[in-house]
């Protein structure tokens, strides 16, 4: 079975995928990557402790104390995981306070919104405590896996939002985000994820969204007709990179600059 991340990697360049998944060459750690699970661990934490601090607003509660509430929590939570991964940050030079900085801009504005979305419910409904929290939506899963023997594809998506009976599946990015759309690499990772689940919680997927945090920006990809079939030809082409031979560098050098494997791959024959 194959993972959805090796779908995104074949487009960046199957060469790449072979060397990672076929030579089994070591890619040492790249910065991007440990500040990437710094983030996702962050979001973890976070939506975990989410039921908690919902079911802790016993009362009426002002937005600015909500506002209080939720920074308070989000920063001790973005301080423990900088701490318990210190050692992996050193190792690429990345400082703690440098990260700290970095992630407080995203998740004090996550604090912000969350707790405008659960004042404005609050208001409205006019419900506190557990029955705030059984009511409000979406709720939202995090790191959820996903697999479908038929399609002999697994993954790990980053975030769901349920909305009653529709389920929206969101993939959280840091760096660069393009001028338009989303990276050909993001789209497809984000619909093998949607095609996952319809295929396996038979659920109800009419979108999916790119969230740049960087950027603050959330992209929207709506599910159409011909993304079963376009995951379906790319698990294939992925399928036979891995039993093939070492396929072509790329064409599009400027890839290989940002290239964990550049300093081996120009070495390798491609015959
Ligand atoms: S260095 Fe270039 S050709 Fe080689 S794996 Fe990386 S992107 Fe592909």
């Amino acid at each position: 079975m194959i993972s959805v991340n090796m779908l995104s990697n074949y487009l960046y360049c199957p060469r790449k995928l072979y060397l990672q998944y076929v030579l089994k060459l070591a890619r040492p750690p790249k910065d991007v990557l440990i500040k990437g699970r710094v983030r996702h661990k962050v979001f973890d934490v976070i939506n975990e402790l989410d039921k908690d601090i919902i079911k802790g607003i016993k009362s009426f509660t002002p937005y600015e104390d909500l506002v209080m509430i939720f920074r308070r929590e989000y920063s001790r939570v973005v301080r423990e995981v900088i701490d318990q991964m210190k050692l992996e940050l050193l190792e690429v030079g990345v400082e703690s306070t440098t990260i700290f900085h970095k992630l407080w801009i995203i998740f004090l504005k996550e604090a912000q919104d969350r707790a405008q979305y659960v004042y404005d419910f609050m208001i409205h409904e006019k419900v506190y405590g557990d029955s705030l929290w059984r009511r409000l939506t979406p709720k939202i899963l995090t790191e959820v896996s996903i697999e479908s023997n038929e399609l002999g594809l697994k993954g790990i998506v980053d975030r769901i939002e349920i909305h009653g009976e529709n389920y929206i599946p969101i993939e959280i990015k840091t760096g660069k985000m393009p001028s338009d759309g989303v990276w050909p690499g993001d789209r497809i990772q984000l619909e093998a994820y949607m095609t996952l689940l319809v295929d396996e919680f038979n659920k109800n997927i009419k979108e999916g969204y790119i969230d740049y945090t960087d950027y603050n920006e959330r992209r929207k990809i709506t599910m159409n007709p011909y993304v079963r079939d376009n995951i379906l030809t790319t698990i294939q082409k992925v399928n036979d990179v891995l039993k093939g031979k070492l396929p072509s560098i790329v064409t599009n050098r400027n890839k290989c600059v940002s290239c964990s494997f550049r300093s081996k791959c120009h070495n390798l024959d491609s015959s």
